[in-house]
């Protein structure tokens, strides 16, 4: 079976999805299941090669993962604008209680965030890991979100790392 190309499909491909069967195969012939922390760099410097099955309805296809910059920005290894709607830099940021918070005072509080820098939250994990870093914010990722860019972004957060 000749495996199809992932680059083909762009943005569509389900890099991401827990169906999706990665399978590395190195330089030696060596057949791994799933991939590590060490998969993109083997397959970047050709020291592997990586596939991955998309199973279908009706039946899996075999494809390979030809585009490796999308495989990344998918995984977040690399900082994705388009998929994340997040610059990479230091977000002007504001943040309001939520008006749906009845414990103002509780450990964590839904927030409502509005970004003056332009940028839009598309992914809570991303935005959550560049608040950590650049304010100490402690975003909990696991919780509701959601929202819009003229109402703002809600999100639970602990207080105390808002500095309220
Ligand atoms: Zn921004």
């Amino acid at each position: 079976m000749q495996p199809r190309s992932a680059a083909a499909a762009g943005r569509d491909f389900p890099y991401t999805s827990r169906t999706t069967c990665y399978i590395e195969i190195s330089e030696d012939g060596t057949v791994s299941h799933g991939t590590d922390s060490g998969t993109y760099e083997r397959a970047r410097s050709g020291k592997s090669t990586l596939y991955a099955v998309w199973p279908g309805e009706w039946s899996s296809h075999l494809f390979v993962i030809d585009d490796l910059d999308e495989y990344a920005r998918a995984h977040g290894l690399v900082h994705d604008e388009k998929r994340t709607g997040l610059a990479d830099h230091e977000h002007t940021v504001r943040w309001t209680l939520d008006p749906s918070e009845t414990n103002p005072l509780g450990s964590y509080i839904t927030i409502r965030v509005h970004l003056d820098c332009g940028c839009s939250i598309q992914d809570l994990g991303t935005f959550a890991g560049q608040m950590r870093e650049q304010r100490g914010w402690d975003i909990a990722t696991t919780g509701g979100w959601g929202g819009s860019s003229t109402s703002g972004t809600y999100m639970r957060a602990r207080r105390k790392s808002l500095g309220a």
